[in-house]
This record gives C-alpha cells, structure tokens and sequence, in this order.
C-alpha cells in the first residue's frame, strides 16, 4: 500500500506506532531529536554501571490487552525475565519506625491488622475496594472502532467494581483515607504519607495494588534501556525507519490536512499522515501554532496539575549491598537537598536485585527526589553546576545514613536535573508522566484527533492523565488504528 507516515518522537508510544504502521503495510518513518530512541524509557552507562531512569513497573507482564501490546512490539519474549516484588516500598519515618506496602492485597491485609486490629472494619474495605478495582481492564481498541459487544464485555466484567467507582470516583487519596476514619495512629499517619499530591486520585491508588495484586505489574530485567533497544530492533527488522537526531519544528498543514513536517534544519519532509508522540504541548502550542486546540484541551493544559519533576542522583558502589526491599521512601519533609525542601519524602532504589545493573560485585542505587521545575528553569551555566554539587553532596549524606560506611565505596555520583530531562526528551516543564491522575480527571482522556485537523493523530502520554509506558504504547497502536479505518484497511 505504501501510504507514508511520520512519527514525530521515538519514545515507547512513537516506536509502538513504528511498529504497528509497519505491520499494516504502512511506510513509517519515525523523528526523533535525540541520537537514541526510547524516550523517556532510558538509562545511561557509566564506567560499567548502568543507571536507569524510567522503568520500575510494567503493566502488563503477564496478561491483558497490554500485554498483547507488549508481545507484539518485543517488549516481551520468551527470553525476557520478570519479577514480581513481594513489596511495593517500604516507607521509613524519620523516627526510625516503618510501614511495607505488600503488592500481595491479602498479605497487606493480614500486615495492616496485626498494626491496628481496632481498624479491623476499615482495612478490610479498603482492600475489599482494591480487590473489586482488579476487574478494571483497559479497552483493546480506540473509541470510535470499539464494538458494541466490546462495551458489553467491559461492563459485565467491571460490574463488581461499578460500586468502588460511583463510590470513589471522584474523591482524593486522602480523602478516601480520611473517610475510612482509622483509629490507629501510625496506620493514619503512612497512609497520609504515601501520596505527596493532594491531589492525587483514590481511584488510582486502588487500581495500582489491584494490577501488583494479579502480579500483573513486574520489573522487567534489564530495565528500561534494553527493553526500547528491543522496541526499536523490532521496527527496524519491519523495515522501519529512524531519523535520528532531527527535531521537528513545525507540522505541516495544507487545505486541513496534516502533509508533513518542517525540522530544524528547514528540510521539509512530506506525508499522508502524521503521528505526534513527542511532548503533547509543544505539538499543540509550537509544532502546530495554537490553531487546532479544542476547549476540553485548552483546558486541560491550561488547569490539570502536572507531576513535579525529578531529581536522580545515581551511585555506583564498588561493593555488593543486598536489600531485602527494592523502594524506599524515606520520610524527610521540610529536608533540603541543594535547593529543594522536600515536600513529602525522597526515594531510595537499591537495584541488587537486577544483576544487569552493575559489574558483579558491585552495586548501583538511585535517590530521586521532587524538585519543582521553577528551581530549574532560569538555572544555568556555573550557578546549575554548583546546584548539581550541592545535591550530589548532600544526596551521599543521606546514603550514608541508610547505609553507614558506604561513602568508602562511591566509584560513581551522577545527578541529573529536570533540565536534563527536558533536554533530552522535551517534556513539558520535566513532568515525567504528564497530569496526574487527580480527583477531577481520573478516567478522562483527550481526543487523539483534533478538529479542523485532518490525517493527524496525537499520541503518548499526555493523552492520559498518569500517564505511564502501558497508555503511551497502547495510544501509538490505536494511532495506526484509527489509520486503518481511514485506509478502510
Ligand atoms: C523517573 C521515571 C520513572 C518512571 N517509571 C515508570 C514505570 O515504572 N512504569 C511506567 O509505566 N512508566 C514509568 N514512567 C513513565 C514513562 O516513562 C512515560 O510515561 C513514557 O515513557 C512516555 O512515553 P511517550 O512515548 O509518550 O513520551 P516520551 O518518552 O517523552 O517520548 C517522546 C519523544 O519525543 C521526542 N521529541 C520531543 N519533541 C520532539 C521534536 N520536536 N522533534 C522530534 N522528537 C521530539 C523526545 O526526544 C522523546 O524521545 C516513568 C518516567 C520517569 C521519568
């Protein structure tokens, strides 16, 4: 057939586009302006050690219509190895006490009352909810090619967690929590603490524990690195093509139809089709000028709340350090690193468990923090460097604390900024997931198409608040669906 596409951005949801238009017969051609696809799904090497920014969970590892997606786009094979965590994080408290968060519900259950058997009703509510939220499974096709007996199937499976929704739906984390009324200090209080957002979705948080719960929800060994390097050997061995290094600057539109892109450099190159799975407001604002913004979507980029963005100092330990728990947050509010007060906590990820990360013997932890991206956007040139010092000192004070003596051990500190992040990927103001899923836009999601707009498709994680690698993928697959129903194909 031969009908051409461009792809703008190389990310997970941009190379599963790549790969599903090459499986249609499509001829696809993928911009991406960094030198490397993957995104925001990536790592970095340094002298042997490999620090990974991205993957930590993928929905879907074992079953589900994302999984089929990820089968399909060599995510997974028969030779990729999973792991189920039995815990989720461990939060630690500056009182040296702690709180597990199991990913097995009935586990958690059983740890949450023999902390607070006086909050016996309660907990078995909340994990009641979580079970039931177990039902929600995504749709396999885009609105507008869903069948009736597609809605019908969806309904019938997530009926015993219609209740939980019409329940819940709209109400915060802490709401949820606060109205569960926990006698129990301790338990009150972590729970408070696992989200910093206020904001943040109960709907979301029941949903999470339920995907860990089905060990539907693994680290993928390797991490996030070699799992796009698969993406992409994929699309190259369907006769895919990357431009690599190009950045599109604006989409080209002719008598309402989307024709091709301009880069940088001033090359125009033509299309039937375009796909935009770079950032979602620099398409909108910049690539496209402002002109095609529907008012759900005008207000959405004008009124969600995005994800503060992070900070990551990465270590590599010249030493073996086992942990038993692969995530830590550690409460610290109102603590600095460099110039951040800590809202809420920072993370510690000890990655031993994965023997890909580092050389043998040898171990590589990660400390991430918020930091918010008004810290970072006029820093620049020695003052951002300085910035950097600051953080990397004080990130191996907080090591040094969770794992006395280690400091001997440091062979490397890497840090990396929300600048960073935006460097490479673009991504609107560092925020690595987009909007979150917050009370008043949990479930909702913006068109992929945008009127007056013709042959254009918008794809990636700014389609869905929370964002994440499944909903990015699936987007890019539904992109070229919604292509083929066009191609009457
Ligand atoms: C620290 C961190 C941890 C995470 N953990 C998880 C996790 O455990 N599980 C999970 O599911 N998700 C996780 N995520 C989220 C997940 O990584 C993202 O939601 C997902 O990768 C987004 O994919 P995308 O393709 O939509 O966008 P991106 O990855 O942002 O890709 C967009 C691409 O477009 C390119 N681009 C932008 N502008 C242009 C332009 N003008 N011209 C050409 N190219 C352009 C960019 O360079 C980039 O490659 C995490 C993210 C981060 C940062």
């Amino acid at each position: 057939m031969g009908k051409k596409i461009i792809i703008i951005g190389g990310g997970v949801a941009g190379l599963t586009a790549g790969i599903y238009g090459q499986r249609s017969g499509f001829d696809t051609e993928i911009i991406e302006m960094h030198t490397v696809p993957g995104g925001q799904c990536t790592a970095w090497n340094r002298r042997g050690y490999r620090f990974d920014y991205c993957l930590h969970w993928l929905v879907g590892t074992a079953k589900g219509p994302f999984h089929e997606i990820w089968r399909d786009t060599n995510v997974l094979n028969d030779q990729v190895e999973i792991l189920d965590h039995d815990v989720h994080t461990r939060i630690l408290a500056e009182d040296g006490s702690d709180f597990i968060i199991y990913t097995n519900i009935g586990r958690w259950e059983r740890y949450l009352m023999e902390m607070a058997p006086e909050d016996a009703k309660a907990i078995r509510k909340m994990c009641g909810d979580m079970r039931r939220g177990i039902k929600l499974e995504p749709f396999l096709n885009p609105p507008g090619l869903r069948k009736p007996g597609e809605y019908l199937k969806a309904l019938v499976k997530m009926f015993p967690a219609l209740k939980v929704i019409a329940q819940n739906g709209r109400k915060t984390c802490r709401e949820y929590f606060a109205e569960r009324k926990f006698k129990n200090r301790k338990l009150a209080f972590y729970l408070d603490s696992i989200f910093g957002d206020e904001e943040f979705s109960a709907l979301a948080f029941l949903m999470m524990l339920a995907w860990f719960n089905q060990r539907n929800a693994g680290y993928i060994i390797g991490g996030s690195l070699p799992l796009a390097k698969r993406m992409a050997d994929c699309y190259l061995s369907l006769g895919g093509k990357f431009s690599l290094g190009n950045k599109v600057e604006t989409i080209v539109v002719e008598g309402g139809k989307a024709r091709g892109v301009t880069l940088a450099d001033g090359t125009v190159l033509k299309a039937d089709y375009v796909i935009s799975a770079a950032d979602g407001r620099s398409t909108l604002y910049s690539m496209l000028g402002g002109r095609f913004l529907p008012p759900p979507v005008k207000k959405a980029y004008d009124s969600w709340k995005l994800f503060t963005p992070l900070v990551q100092v990465s270590f590599g330990i010249s030493k073996s350090v086992p942990e038993k728990f692969p995530v830590m947050a550690i409460l610290a509010k109102g603590k600095t690193i460099g110039s951040t007060t800590l809202k809420n906590n920072f993370v510690l990820m000890n990655y031993s468990f994965d023997p890909t990360m580092a050389p043998e013997g040898k171990t590589v932890i990660i400390i991430r923090f918020e930091s918010p991206w008004e810290v970072w956007q006029n820093l620049e040139g020695v003052a951002y460097k300085e910035e950097k010092d600051r953080i990397r000192k004080d990130a191996e004070r907080m090591l040094e604390q969770q794992y006395p003596g280690i400091g001997d051990f440091i062979e490397v500190a890497d840090v990396a900024t929300p600048k960073t992040t935006v460097r490479y990927t673009g991504v609107w103001n560092g925020s690595y997931e987009g909007f979150i899923p917050a009370a008043k836009n949990f479930g909702k999601t913006l068109d992929m198409t945008l009127p007056g707009l013709d042959n254009f498709f918008m794809a990636g994680q700014w389609i869905y608040p929370g964002g994440g690698l499944p909903p990015s993928a699936q987007s890019g697959k539904w992109a070229i669906q919604l292509i083929c129903k066009k191609e009457k194909q």
